[in-house]
């Protein structure tokens, strides 16, 4: 049965990741009547944590930058320093090719650059300049400090940014054919091929996982907790297993006033945050509004891939520190990103974690990239129905052992002490976040505009892990963003300051 709602609910916010859930709490904020929706059982998306024979594990939320600089002003903001603890973890790089091991110092990037100068002595004055240039567009980014009031919505157009990586590293004439791979390394965290990806928006991503690099205790749960909490605070209504059917009720000036929720109900409502996919509200839009020039806009985006992971426990009497080492394949990392290619990337990561009982365990998740579409093709499955088949099961174990054999060549010693305790496959993180479990949204690519801000109807804004930066922590600052356009600065400056 189909009924209205009697209160009008100012602020819709549709999807519930770390983006969607950034900028409800936000807008509640101000004072706004805000409903966020979810069209799963449980809000998070990649922020959700599982068990499995009594340790917690991550789905999409394994390591982060930004504890240096913009994360702490962040917390502040929504009242989650309690909440989120940050843990120092160390970064390791394994090169199939070669079966060389860095394990640069821990300590910043001067060092950082000094450790593999001492290595590629021929490259040393190269290797310098490039973290150098690192740290000099991290500095010009007015992005990542939330009180800079001459910050931009699109962190992009510095002259850095109207060049790839790739012809960056081109113009060094490197002694060494393993350093563009050994440099470029952090591609692997942001999912674009550095044939593809401008520069500066590389070098932001790269500097800060760089520069310190950390997991937060008890992942995925530390932000869902403090979110769960602060938004019951705000009077933040959650609906899960609901999502827009159609929008309903266009003014003349193109807003759309009333939506039909999946539940049947209809739901008034003064703005529209799509914290999503593209492709989950495009459909939604008048045909009239999607112009040839919007289509070219939103068709043009491609998806990065997704992932198959691992889920294990290392249970070794010299417990691991906590790591994240990254195995390529192949040294280079455009065939490593790209689809269709023989060539992929494995995160693991190792890290301490408590059971039920509070006795401490050492888990390792190994997650190699993949696209869903290659995934697809490799079982032989069309659709999510049959991910029971033989076929499916079959490849599954096939990957999984892969993936033992590339972690056991890089530590060997864990042969005895490694149990995996489960697998994901690309269909698996579908349902964490559709339509394809892109583990990093939409490519960054040269001279595109992120996909952020206003849309055609005109009180609907785009956000999510497509929109500004890929990870956690670019979910987040793109919620910032596209909070204080669509609230205006007066609003978003109150409540910036508020938290000083
Ligand atoms: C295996 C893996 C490992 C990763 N590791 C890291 C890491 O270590 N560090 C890091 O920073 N990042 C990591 N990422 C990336 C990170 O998880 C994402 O960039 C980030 O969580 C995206 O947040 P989001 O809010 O944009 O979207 P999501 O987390 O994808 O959330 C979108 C939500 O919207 C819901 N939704 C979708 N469509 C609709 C609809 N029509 N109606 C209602 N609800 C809808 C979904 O169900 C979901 O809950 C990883 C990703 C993967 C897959």
């Amino acid at each position: 049965m189909s009924h209205s709602s009697s209160a009008a609910h100012e602020a819709l916010v549709v999807g519930s990741g770390a983006s969607g859930l950034t900028i409800a709490l936000l807008l509640a904020k101000t004072g706004r009547k805000v409903t966020l929706i979810e069209q799963q059982a449980s809000i998070g998306g990649y922020l959700r944590r599982f068990t499995r024979k009594g340790l917690r594990f991550d789905t999409g939320f394994h390591f982060t930058a930004g504890f240096d600089d913009v994360m702490p002003q962040i917390l502040q903001v929504l009242d989650l320093e309690r909440d989120v603890i940050p843990s120092p973890m160390h970064s390791a790089l394994y090169l199939h090719e070669s079966g060389r091991r860095l394990e640069p110092p821990a300590t910043g990037l001067s060092e950082l650059a000094e450790y593999l100068a001492d290595i590629f002595p021929d490259d040393a004055p190269a290797i310098r300049r490039y973290y150098q240039l690192e740290q000099q567009i991290v500095a010009e980014t007015p992005l990542f400090n939330l009180h800079n009031t001459e910050q931009m919505l699109a962190p992009q157009l510095s002259s850095y940014d109207a060049i790839t990586l790739q012809e960056y590293f081109a113009e060094q004439h490197f002694h060494s054919s393993e350093l563009p791979a050994v440099l470029g390394i952090m591609a692997f965290c942001h999912g674009t091929p550095p044939q593809e990806i401008p520069l500066g928006q590389h070098c932001r991503i790269s500097c800060g996982l760089n520069r310190h690099l950390s997991r937060v205790e008890h992942g995925g749960d530390a932000f869902l907790n403090g979110f769960h909490r602060e938004l019951k605070r705000h009077g933040v209504t959650i609906r899960t297993n609901t999502t827009i059917d159609k929008m309903l009720s266009f003014t003349a000036d193109q807003r759309c006033r009333e939506v039909l929720l999946s539940t049947g109900e209809t739901l008034a409502t003064d703005t529209i945050f799509f914290a999503v996919h593209p492709e989950c509200y495009l459909p939604l839009f008048p045909e009239a509004l999607l112009t040839p020039s919007t289509r070219r806009r939103f068709g043009k985006y491609q998806d990065t891939c997704s992932f198959f992971a691992i889920y294990g426990r290392l249970d070794h009497e010299q417990p691991p520190k906590q790591e994240l080492l990254q195995y390529i394949s192949s040294n280079d990392l455009n065939a490593v990103l790209g689809p269709g290619a023989n060539a992929y990337g494995t995160g693991m990561v190792t890290s301490s974690e408590r059971d039920a009982q509070g006795k401490k365990h050492t888990t390792l998740t190994a997650f190699r990239n993949m696209h869903l579409d290659e995934f697809k093709a490799r079982c032989g499955i069309t659709s999510l129905q049959q991910r029971h088949s033989q076929k499916y099961l079959d490849t599954k174990q096939q990957i999984t052992a892969e993936i033992v054999a590339d972690i056991l060549r890089v530590y060997p010693q864990y042969a005895q002490a490694l149990t995996v305790l489960d697998s994901a496959t690309p269909l698996t993180f579908l349902r964490y976040s559709p339509p394809r479990g892109s583990a990093y949204g939409v490519r960054i690519k040269m001279s595109e505009s992120r996909l952020a801000g206003r849309l055609p109807v005109n009180n609907c804004f785009a956000l999510g892990h497509h929109a500004i930066m890929p990870g956690i922590l670019g979910s987040i600052l793109g919620a910032f963003l596209t909070f204080r356009l669509a609230a205006g600065e007066e609003q978003y400056n109150a409540v910036v300051a508020n938290a000083r």
